[in-house]
């Protein structure tokens, strides 16, 4: 529902610029500066009802430029909050004290628009001794709009206002779980994020965290998601970007000076430790130097000083995530000690070792291609802890079953492919790592089931992609996009009509489209876009590129979604998405959705001696069987698409049973600048995250509502009335008053009775407190 949002700025002389700020309000929610209003009272409010959806995303546009340009970041439009990333360090903006003012107000939704007036509704919603109900908060953004920011300042706001302990005993033992929660951050950073060429900090994997409270409103727990880790980054990185923050991170000399920490833009969201208890001391600061690893054991990883390597592309870029301290600090404070970090990083060198065998062809077919660098393969294979040979021997030579009997073949391997197994190795290694360290944090942090009784759920999700080349993992992530946005705007559509059925009014959405025929372009059944990637990963036969988009195009020609794909020199298939179209490109989507792990990798890792590898990979009890000649039993290895449309299906049912709330972060432009707003992009930023949209549904239905007393003042003028006292005016008179203009205004005479459901809405209804 469009809210009202009380502004800070004083009162106007203005009428008119008072009445466009209001009707600006209501469409927006938010308040908008008055000394601001210069380029915004060009709009008459009474076209935003007619004007197409385009000029009013362009008024919209105005209308945030102005917010920002005023230093106002956060804006309400409709059920959502609109988060504009400042990119600049505002910690007043996210004190504790802030917080705690949300937290005490009232009316939270009476003060500036801000995160914490979602964080505080939520958890008011949580709260409600009627029907207390699980909510969750949607962040949704493209990549370095904020998502994560947002989500760790949610995280930091709970840690504050969930956590009212009574005695010193239980003050401890809160604060442990707050700042276990909190410590996730950190670790979470450090292996799933990259410096990317859109973000310094750019989140390479999907998280939904499910914050646990108990029957006293506090945080007990916390349970966390992860959704497609984009894995080849540790085997294979863009030239301009870097590999996940760890392998920097444990490559660190000690003493290493950092660019501004992040705790000084935002106090207390990164910091190692709190202490024991707050009131005593004041909580450390982040250290400018930050601790890499030590001389010894940088020596006992084989990482010496100046070493190149291959997968650590930009390593002379430092970035103040390279605080290698911190993860540790975060790391044993969830109870992974000091032993098994040592394990972690000396794996990750193994890893790095790894990536610097090179390859050499032998020249010969029946001959294996030849190490150009045995001193690679040998630390490689010391720090991982695996044989030598044995490795050297798996990259290099393939098994292959084949005959009646299952007979095993050995056959040498390309250059080419021997570079894909090394690369496999990799992947397979550290997608593993990475699932168990959080499966280690959730059992660190998540609460016993009896001690919980509500959650609120925070989704920091990759937004809406489309680049020059897109694949498999655009296609993922704008399936989910479309998903989400099909669940958001089905719950604003429940939001409108309750509204209007408050209001008396018999209007219904049936026209309204959502994007249900996109979705079954790209999941439903018996055929789609995921059934027919994944029906050729199943037959297992060589088909081309452009074979994948003729069957697309072929079996899919009836769906509206499909675009005409005219002229493209590669082989690809476009899909309509809500936001926009993209051209998925079909060169090795196939090979991507198998995701391929040849059985000898794994068999390989589990011969390790190193703790960490034999938890990673524990032995097979069926590994005996696989060698033997029945090989044809053997459990369908479930796709990409699959696991991903599984998971994704489980994540939509959580967001079914809760109360959704909504933040679009948006990017004001593409270079990280503060006090930058770039039109174009902030407005394919606005369509990409469905606020344009949002202004369909609205203009679908009444866009424009106004409670019956502002209605009244504003318009009495128009029939030279005086709305006496019009502030404190009696229900009665007011009532009369707005009978009276609406039946004296030729246009709106034959609007007042409701519309039929399915009909276009008469232009004005005089609902119960407002007019529509
Ligand atoms: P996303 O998760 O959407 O990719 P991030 O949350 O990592 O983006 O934000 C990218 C960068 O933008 C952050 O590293 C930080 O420098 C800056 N940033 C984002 N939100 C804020 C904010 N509210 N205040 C100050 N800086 C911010
Ligand atoms: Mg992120």
């Amino acid at each position: 529902m469009l809210q009202q949002v009380n502004g800070h700025s004083s009162g106007s002389d203005a009428q008119g610029r008072e009445s466009l700020r209001e009707d600006l309000q209501e469409f927006l929610g938010g308040e908008v500066p008055l000394h601001q209003l210069d380029d915004l009272t060009k709009v008459n409010p009474v076209t935003l009802e007619t004007e197409s959806a385009k000029g009013t995303s362009a008024s919209v546009l105005r209308c945030l430029q102005a917010r920002y340009t005023a230093d106002t970041f956060y804006t309400n439009a409709g059920c959502t909050l609109v988060a504009l990333n400042p990119f600049k360090p505002v910690p007043q903006l996210y004190s504790p004290e802030l917080m705690r003012e949300y937290h005490a107000a009232p009316q939270p939704q009476k003060l500036k628009p801000h995160i914490f007036t979602v964080g505080e509704q939520t958890y008011r919603n949580v709260r409600s001794l009627i029907e207390p109900v699980n909510q969750s908060i949607v962040v949704s953004g493209e990549s370095g709009a904020g998502k994560t920011w947002t989500s760790r300042c949610l995280m930091k706001f709970y840690a504050v206002v969930a956590a009212s302990p009574t005695s010193w005993e239980s003050h401890k033992i809160a604060e442990r779980i707050e700042q276990r929660i909190l410590n996730s951050n950190p670790v979470m950073e450090a292996f799933g994020n990259a410096c990317t060429l859109r973000n310094n900090n750019s989140s390479r994997f999907g998280k939904f965290i499910q914050l646990q409270l108990n029957r006293d409103h506090q945080m007990t727990g916390a349970a966390i998601q992860t959704y497609l880790l984009e894995k080849t980054r540790v085997a294979c990185q863009d030239s301009t970007e870097r590999n996940f923050h760890i392998f920097y991170q444990v490559c660190t000399r000690r003493g290493l000076q950092l660019p501004r920490c992040r705790a000084e833009m935002a106090p207390g969201l990164c910091r190692p430790r709190l202490p024991q208890n707050p009131q005593l001391s004041p909580p450390p600061r982040l250290p400018q130097i930050c601790k890499g690893a030590s001389a010894d054991e940088r020596l006992q990883w084989h990482l010496p000083e100046g070493a190149a390597f291959s997968w650590l592309p930009n390593p002379e870029r430092t970035l103040e995530e390279d605080c290698f301290e911190v993860t540790r600090e975060a790391m044993l404070h969830l109870g992974i000690d000091a032993p098994t970090q040592n394990n972690i990083f000396q794996a990750l060198a193994g890893l790095l070792h790894l990536g610097n065998i090179r390859f050499a062809d032998s020249g010969d077919e029946a001959q294996p291609c030849r190490p150009m660098d045995d001193g690679a393969v040998r630390t490689s294979a010391l720090l991982l802890r695996l044989p030598e040979d044995p490795l050297l021997e798996t990259l290099r030579i393939r098994t292959i079953r084949a005959g009646r009997q299952q007979q095993v073949f050995r056959k040498p391997c390309s250059q080419a492919e021997c570079d894909t197994r090394r690369d496999c190795l990799a992947k397979l290694v550290y997608a593993r790592l990475f699932d168990w360290l959080v499966s280690v944090i959730n059992s660190s942090v998540c609460a016993d089931p009896a001690s919980w009784t509500t959650f609120i759920g925070l989704l920091d999700v990759y937004g809406f992609e489309s680049f020059p080349h897109n694949s498999l993992e655009q296609l993922c992530i704008n399936y989910a996009n479309e998903k989400l946005q099909q669940h958001f705007v089905a719950h604003y559509l429940r939001a409108q009509q309750e509204e209007y059925a408050v209001e008396g009014l018999e209007w219904s959405f049936v026209n309204y489209q959502d994007n249900q025929t996109c979705l079954d372009l790209i999941e439903g059944s018996p055929i789609s876009i995921c059934s027919l990637i994944n029906e050729e990963c199943r037959l297992n036969r060589p088909s081309s590129a452009a074979q994948l988009q003729t069957r697309i195009e072929s079996a899919l020609a009836g769906s509206p979604c499909l675009g005409h794909n005219k002229l493209s020199p590669e082989p690809s298939f476009i899909v309509l998405h809500y936001a926009g179209s993209v051209r998925y490109h079909t060169a090795g989507l196939v090979e991507k959705n198998k995701d391929p792990i040849p059985p000898e990798l794994t068999r390989l890792l589990q011969q390790s001696q190193d703790p960490l590898l034999k938890v990673l990979f524990p032995a097979d009890p069926e590994e005996k069987s696989q060698e033997e000649p029945s090989g044809q039993s053997r459990a369908p290895v479930l796709t990409v698409v699959s696991k991903f449309k599984a998971s994704l299906e489980q994540l939509l049912q959580v967001l079914q049973a809760t109360t959704p709330h909504y933040i679009r972060c948006i990017k004001p432009n593409s270079q990280g600048r503060a006090q930058a707003l770039h039109r174009e992009e902030v407005l394919n930023q606005l369509e990409a995250c469905g606020l344009v949209e949002t202004i369909h549904i609205s203009a679908a239905g009444f866009p424009i509502r106004v409670s019956h007393r502002t209605f009244v003042e504003r318009y009495a003028s128009l029939r030279r009335l005086h709305p006496q006292g019009s502030p404190h005016a009696e229900q009665a008179t007011l009532r009369a008053l707005l009978q009276d203009i609406l039946h004296t205004l030729p246009a709106l005479e034959a609007a007042t009775p409701a519309a039929p459901a399915g009909a276009t809405p008469a232009p004005v209804h005089c609902g119960r407190t407002k007019v529509f």
